[in-house]
């Protein structure tokens, strides 16, 4: 928060948690990225008996760079700013159609080799439609995770309320499936409220409730309750993980980051090697953990190590002050970030 400090009124602690949110979901998806196509027992062969314990390369890529997951929040989060400034400066409010646009860029961005990092298979067909999906009017009938791990930074600009509406706006351009965009507005809606200093359990049951008005909502209900469940119980996380299944559909990736977040009482580090040591979507499942709970503590409670070995970590830092300088504080961005 370099140069910062002197703003009246500017809410350190708060824009703290701005920036864990993004540096959080970046750090957990790549902690998960080396082991996203493992199953358990090949990451205990490949990383030790403890599973994978910090940030590893992958492919061609070095330890610290992130997937499609972080490039797709990073657009996520750019989307949002540039509706903010598109109503300040007198045209139409469309958060959605702001995110849409960014999407498509993200989507040419993935020409270039360097930057592509496993894009989803949904993701990439939809956006190649040249049409923008939406609940009404869905592209398909899919349910990945491509929705939900890419919708964190909704929580951040929006109120919960809205940010639950926004978030399903934004997984539903691409993913038609009611699991494939709820659990995008349970995240977002989550974050939203951790933000206004709701505890994360209480915060879960207030998105459930928003859950529960819209059609097709049980199955992420039912992953919900069953991931609350098995972290209430300490059932630990070898047993309780593969109950809840692979991450790879969207009502799985929030129920296993979900019972890793509440099974690890709320310890980020915890939470998110739990959320990557599995046979599933290790980097989708490590992204939503890492955003929730980096939300919910703020940047300083993220390891400065592997911050300091993560990809454009300034970039991502300057992203997130520009959301919560032009979301909370009406400022103008500094826009001078790097982010791939
Ligand atoms: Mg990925």
């Amino acid at each position: 928060m370099q140069g910062m400090d002197g703003v009246r009124g500017f809410d350190n602690a708060r824009a703290s948690q701005y920036e864990g949110c993004l540096v959080g979901l970046a750090l957990g998806d790549a902690l998960g990225a080396p082991v996203e196509f493992l199953d358990i027992e090949q990451i205990l062969t490949e990383y030790g008996p403890e599973g994978i314990c910090g940030l590893e390369p992958w492919r061609e890529f070095r330890a610290g760079h992130f997937t499609d997951d972080t490039q797709m929040s990073l657009a996520t989060a750019r989307g949002c700013i540039d509706a903010y400034l598109s109503l300040r400066h007198g045209e139409s409010w469309r958060p959605a159609q702001a995110v849409y646009h960014r999407y498509l860029s993200w989507l040419r961005s993935q020409d270039v080799p360097y930057m592509n990092r496993a894009p989803g298979a949904t993701c990439l067909w939809s956006l190649r439609t040249g049409r923008m999906g939406t609940v009404e009017a869905p592209l398909n009938s899919r349910k990945g995770c491509g929705g939900v791990m890419r919708v964190a930074p909704a929580g951040l600009a929006f109120p919960p309320d809205q940010a639950f509406h926004h978030a399903v706006e934004f997984a539903a351009i691409t993913h038609g499936h009611p699991s494939g965009y709820l659990p995008a507005g349970v995240l977002a809606s989550l974050i939203a409220l951790v933000l206004d200093g709701r505890t994360i359990e209480d915060g879960v049951d207030m998105a459930a409730s928003m859950l529960r008005r819209w059609p097709g909502h049980e199955e992420t209900l039912a992953g919900i309750e069953t991931a609350r469940d098995l972290a209430a119980g300490a059932v630990p996380p070898c047993v309780a993980i593969p109950r809840l299944g692979g991450g790879w559909v969207g009502e799985e990736a929030l129920a296993i980051s979900l019972y890793c977040v509440l099974g690890a009482g709320n310890d980020w580090e915890t939470a998110v090697l739990a959320a990557v040591n599995h046979s599933g979507d290790s980097d989708s499942t490590g992204c939503i953990t890492g955003a929730l709970l980096g939300a919910f503590h703020g940047v300083e409670a993220l390891p400065q190590s592997w911050i300091e070995q993560l990809e454009s970590a300034s970039g991502i830092r300057a992203v997130a002050q520009d959301l919560f300088r032009v979301v909370r504080e009406g400022m103008e961005p500094l826009a001078d970030y790097d982010v791939p």
